[in-house]
């Protein structure tokens, strides 16, 4: 048995989680999808790595069949080919299953030829990230119960890896057109789940989003909060970051 080098009371091991999903939902949001999908900002490889590396050390996620599927999203929403409309499946389909859908989706070779196109395909692409896209979780696992022993490690390694599944393939694109408030009227039914985008990263504001996709910053009035954009203008600041500035950017 293996003895393990932190035993930490109960409520630690969820605070833990929920740093750490934080930190995935912000490298999905910021490096997935605000600058891979969208573009709308590059970033300095010292910047893009550690983004990189901790996706696929808790996701087990292709960045190339990621961007397919959300751009296809982007591009027949609320319809049969939207990979995942709640509109069409239910909301609750989208909540609980939203998961099944998107792998289903990442599955379909036309889609990643079609909507995959400009995603990086470097060294560590073609060597490590896409070819060994499983290794990571399963590294992690035997570093979180290296530190926390069998019980929490296992519980904070699955909080891990249900994180992206359930916020955002779950609650951002099915409650995320489903529940809310519009500023946009937009022609699908996305909605902003909360003003407040802290937890995911501003992914919560998905109307002002769907109305202004190439812009990286998802906050529109004076009353809503994007803390991704925050996090962008650290990395700007730093000039880890750069902005491609469009109509959208500040509209
Ligand atoms: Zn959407
Ligand atoms: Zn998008």
């Amino acid at each position: 048995m293996i003895e393990a080098l932190f035993s930490l009371p109960w409520w630690q091991i969820l605070v833990l989680i929920v740093v750490c999903g934080h930190i995935t939902i912000m490298c999905t949001s910021l490096y997935l999808h605000r600058s891979l999908t969208h573009q709308s900002l590059i970033f300095h490889p010292i910047a893009a790595f550690p983004m990189r590396l901790w996706l696929w050390f808790v996701t087990g996620m292709s960045a190339k069949e990621w961007v397919a599927v959300h751009r296809k999203h982007h591009a027949h929403c609320e319809t049969e080919n939207d990979p995942h409309s709640p509109v069409v499946h239910g909301w609750a389909s989208i909540l609980f299953l939203g998961v099944k859908y998107y792998r289903k989706e990442s599955q379909n070779p036309e889609t990643i030829e079609k909507f995959g196109k400009g995603v990086p395909n470097d060294i560590l692409e073609q060597k490590w990230f896409e070819p060994m896209k499983y290794a990571g979780p399963f590294i992690m696992l035997g570093v979180v119960v290296y530190f926390f022993g069998w019980l929490q490690g296992l519980v904070f390694w699955t909080g891990l890896i249900v994180w992206v599944p359930f916020w955002a393939a779950g609650v951002i694109n099915g409650l995320g057109h489903t529940l809310g408030y519009r500023t946009y009227e937009v022609e699908d039914e996305s909605r902003n789940l909360s003003p407040l985008g802290i937890l995911l990263s501003g992914e919560e504001l998905h109307n002002n989003h769907h109305r202004f996709p190439t812009s990286p910053k998802f906050s529109r009035k004076w009353f809503e909060f994007d803390i991704g954009w925050l996090y962008i203008r650290m990395l700007v600041f730093l000039k880890l970051a750069r902005i491609r500035l469009t109509d959208e950017t500040f509209a």
